[in-house]
């Protein structure tokens, strides 16, 4: 199944890069990183640790220092009530959740996973012999999962609900009330729950970011410096969870990637004590960027396109492009002929959409969706 849905994907990636590298101009509404250079508070940090420090290997669980500033922010930010111990930092979020799977599943159990969804969670569930089940979810319902499509998937084999609060490729954001009552029923069904809240800080138009921790024990929340600080390629993540559970994590990190690199853990600690000041401008200029994205979408298309709440993208329905082709014959053709990227939505379990990331720079928004307009009416 995951062979298939991602073919695709991967075939517009290689065509894009094999066109940039032809020095050709290719419109990047692919990419999964906020388009923004570090922030000058996490360089001279790195600088800083580079002169004074000795860069050696860190503790597997990450640098104390860091473990206990990541703590902090989730009890500040997100009133959970974290130890060190209930911590771990890894390189990326990613990682946490192939730790974590590897971890809690054993051959036929099944992961329940709302679609659309982020495409590397069944990929890792099949890796380890796990079965991705599929919840389908409705856009008239803002993608959320319901308590009932819940209900009516869990089985005896159910062992994971993979929550993926703020969503991509949705831009879905769940109030406390909806959470409460998805995590009722798993915790009545026995299900553990890895809430993977990556997206925590790209939230929009002040609306509030509920983490799971702040509900529940009995979950892993997942996180990560890529997009909340703009620091995708420093790959920083973090776990936060059950003791047990991080113990089992940090032992599997010792002996798979011994942990983050040690220069980038000194770059989130400054992350993360800056947390305000970076999250707010990486925040602001996403908004912007969102906002030109959709006002300028809706004047070429004539359309009303909701914006979403949070992340960095926009998850559009085929018919918007009267195209009758799947969404990744439609990519493809984009692509190949006229250099605009965009992610089929079979890619996150949902035909009839692509996937348009807004990350990029105004101007190169405003050219990619004028090239895509003239596709559309030559
Ligand atoms: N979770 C979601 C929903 C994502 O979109 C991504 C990256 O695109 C990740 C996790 C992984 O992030 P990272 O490994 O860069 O922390």
């Amino acid at each position: 199944m995951a062979d298939q849905m991602t073919s695709a994907t991967v075939a517009i990636h290689s065509l894009a890069a094999e066109k940039k590298a032809r020095g050709e101009t290719v419109y990047n509404f692919a990419a999964g990183d906020p388009i923004l250079s570090s922030h000058p508070r996490v360089l001279e940090a790195v600088h800083h640790a580079i002169d004074t420090e000795f860069i050696l290997y860190s503790p597997v669980a990450g640098i104390p220092e860091l473990k206990k500033e990541a703590a902090a922010w989730m009890n500040a930010q997100y009133n959970c009530s974290y130890t060190e111990d209930n911590t771990l930092v890894t390189a990326g979020g990613k990682f946490c959740l192939f730790a974590a799977m590897q971890i809690l599943l054993k051959s036929g159990d099944e992961v329940l996973i709302p679609a659309p969804y982020w495409v590397s969670y069944p990929q890792i569930a099949e890796l380890f012999k796990a079965t991705p089940v599929i919840l389908q979810t409705e856009e008239r319902l803002e993608w959320k999962l319901t308590p009932e499509t819940l209900k009516n998937h869990i089985t005896p084999r159910s062992k994971i609900l993979i929550l993926n609060n703020a969503g991509n490729p949705t831009g879905t954001l769940y109030s406390k009330e909806e959470l409460k009552e998805l995590l009722l029923i798993a915790k009545e069904r026995d299900l553990f729950v890895i809430s993977d809240e990556v997206y925590s800080h790209i939230v929009y138009d002040g609306k509030p970011f509920i983490s799971c921790g702040e509900l529940s024990d009995n979950v892993l929340i997942v996180q990560s410096c890529s997009k909340n600080f703009a620091m995708t390629g420093w790959r920083v993540g973090f776990a936060f969870g059950p003791r047990e559970l991080i113990r089992s994590m940090t032992a599997l990190q010792g002996q798979s990637t011994t942990g983050a690199s040690t220069v980038s853990q000194w770059a989130a600690l400054a992350a993360l004590k800056h947390r305000t000041e970076i999250s707010s401008a990486v925040q602001n200029t996403l908004c912007k960027r969102r906002d030109f994205f959709f006002d300028t979408f809706n004047q070429l298309f004539h359309c009303q396109l909701k914006k979403p709440p949070a992340g960095l993208y926009a998850f559009i329905p085929l018919f918007l492009f009267k195209t009758t082709k799947t969404s990744s014959e439609f990519c493809t053709e984009l692509i190949a002929k006229r250099n605009i990227a965009c992610i089929p939505g079979i890619a996150f379990g949902k035909e009839g959409y692509i996937r348009m990331a807004f990350s990029e720079e105004e101007e190169m928004l405003l050219k990619g969706l004028k090239a895509l307009r003239e596709v559309i009416e030559p």
